[in-house]
């Protein structure tokens, strides 16, 4: 079955007692045993919930992977990936990175004595560089978040084998619709299904699906211990939002290409990040492990100055910290979501007062860009005159 239909398909024909083509939302949180020693496969609603199964069988499908787990959210995820490790293990990750990501391992990781060192892993000698005898695994986003740059899944992957170390990433940004990283030899991947996953900016969630019966079964132990599972109302809407991801992600991409190629025309703007475009310095490797484009562009202004009228503005772009859903957003990455990287690093890696970050949602093409436009117009008038 194509992605599409096994997304669609979700759950259908699961609840034989019924028929109930949608499979509904199960709230017990205890199950009778039928006698002793005997399961219905379910015992307690922490260790496993009938609607929560069904998105975690999934999203393990659509990721080409065998176990998946539900959390309460992306960073549930990811916490409960990290308790793979133990004091004193080492681990490589994306210099560019989601802040929340960057927040756990510096302000609370650490202090586990787990160390993190972070690389461009578009440079791969960098990356070998930087591996320790303690090191135990790569932490990939790509894209990057703000800055969207590109890293070969496979050649980090390869590398990562030859030195014994697990690859995860994470494919917020791609959806398995658009990119599959466990088929490009990565181990784990995770998803904040926050964002294009569950697709309607209404539901806080997190995924995670692992390769081979082993790693699955380490992961399902931690995600029972740890214990920041989805509750059953949460997976059914996060289901309910899966089942159009293709649709979605297709206008998502549309949309995207629209709104770079007129922002890299706007005298207000200096650069267009959006790995759809040829001259992104990663589009030919996206093009490679990819089969899309997703909706996230970002883009620098002339000067900071420009900043604030140009979000005052903005009337169909909602100014909001997130991305993914079907309403477009735009994001301050400076004082939204990387606040908590000190200023010097965000800095070095491009993250300055002058990037802003846009989700591009499905509205009509037409309607996202005078809106833009206008407010790019307006912050030049205000704000930021060519200097
Ligand atoms: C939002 C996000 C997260 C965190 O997910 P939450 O669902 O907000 O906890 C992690 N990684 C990326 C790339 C994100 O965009």
């Amino acid at each position: 079955m194509h992605l599409e239909t096994k997304l669609v398909q979700a759950g259908v024909g699961k609840d034989e007692k019924t028929g109930a083509v949608n499979f509904p939302v199960y709230y017990s949180t205890a199950y009778r045993h039928p006698t002793l020693g005997e399961s219905t496969g379910f015992d307690y609603a922490r260790t496993a919930n009938p609607t929560r199964s069904i998105l975690e069988d999934t999203i393990a499908n659509a990721e080409s992977g065998d176990g998946g787990f539900a959390c309460a959210s992306g960073m549930a995820a990811i916490h409960t990936v990290m308790g793979l490790f133990s004091q004193g293990d080492h681990l490589i990750v994306s210099l560019d990175l989601y802040g929340g990501t960057y927040r756990l391992f510096e302000q609370v990781l650490s202090r586990y004595g787990l160390t993190f060192s972070y690389v461009d892993l578009r440079d791969l000698e960098s990356l070998e560089k930087a591996v320790k005898p303690q090191t135990k695994a790569v932490f990939v986003e790509t894209p990057t978040n703000p800055l969207i740059q590109i890293t070969d899944i496979q050649e980090v992957a390869q590398l990562a084998k030859r030195h014994g170390l697990l690859t995860i990433v994470d494919n917020t940004f791609m959806t398995p619709y658009c990119q599959r990283p466990l088929e490009l030899g990565a181990d784990i991947v995770l998803h904040s299904a926050t964002k294009y996953l569950g697709g309607h900016n209404d539901v806080l969630a997190g995924l995670i699906v692992a390769k081979g019966q082993e790693l699955s079964e380490k992961i399902g132990f931690l995600h029972n211990s740890i214990g920041a599972v989805l509750g059953p109302q949460d997976s059914w809407l996060l289901l309910r939002g899966m089942k159009t991801l293709a649709l979605r992600m297709e206008r998502h991409q549309t949309n995207a290409f629209a709104v770079a190629n007129k922002l890299r025309e706007h005298p207000a703007v200096t650069e267009v990040f959006y790995p759809g475009l040829p001259e992104h310095p990663g589009h030919d490797i996206q093009q490679k492990q990819s089969s899309g484009f997703s909706g996230m562009v970002s883009f620098r202004v002339r000067s900071a100055d420009q900043v604030k009228p140009f979000l005052k503005n903005l009337r169909i772009v909602s100014f909001a910290e997130s991305l993914g859903g079907v309403e477009s957003l735009c994001t301050y990455p400076a004082t939204q979501t990387h606040a908590d990287i000190p200023i010097e690093i965000r800095e070095y890696v491009g993250v300055c007062d002058r990037l802003l970050r846009l989700s591009v949602g499905i509205e009509h093409p037409d309607d996202l860009i005078a809106d833009l436009c206008e407010a790019l117009d307006a912050s030049l008038a205000v704000g930021g005159s060519v200097r």
